[in-house]
């Protein structure tokens, strides 16, 4: 795997949490876990602040987690099988952010 920023080949170590792969440079933050996509720290912040504001709609049960999911799909133009916010960069992470907005903004009207 090659880290985006640097076209460098990634690093593996074996951690306690999984095999990782990582950027030689030094100070770049791409890390890759379990064979995922490549994300530095501000895309996996981002990924984790999507997720914070998504799952709490379906884990409360209001929508079903499968209608949620089509339904950002349908709202980011993605096929329902591309919609993983784990693989999502930061842009469609706003995205995310905005469509839980606009979409809480609807089902309250
Ligand atoms: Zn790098």
């Amino acid at each position: 795997m090659i880290c985006p920023d640097h076209i460098k080949t990634m690093l593996f170590s074996e951690t306690k949490y999984g095999p990782r792969l990582a950027c030689p440079i030094a100070g770049c933050t791409m890390v890759s876990w379990n064979g995922s996509l490549p994300a530095d720290k501000s895309t996996r912040q981002a990924r984790m602040n999507a997720h914070a504001v998504f799952d709490p709609i379906w884990k409360d049960g209001k929508v079903k987690r499968k209608k949620l999911y089509a339904e950002l799909a349908d709202y980011m133009g993605l096929k329902v099988s591309e919609t993983h916010i784990g693989q999502f960069d930061k842009i469609q992470c706003e995205s995310v952010e905005w469509f839980v907005n606009t979409y809480f903004k609807e089902i309250k009207t």
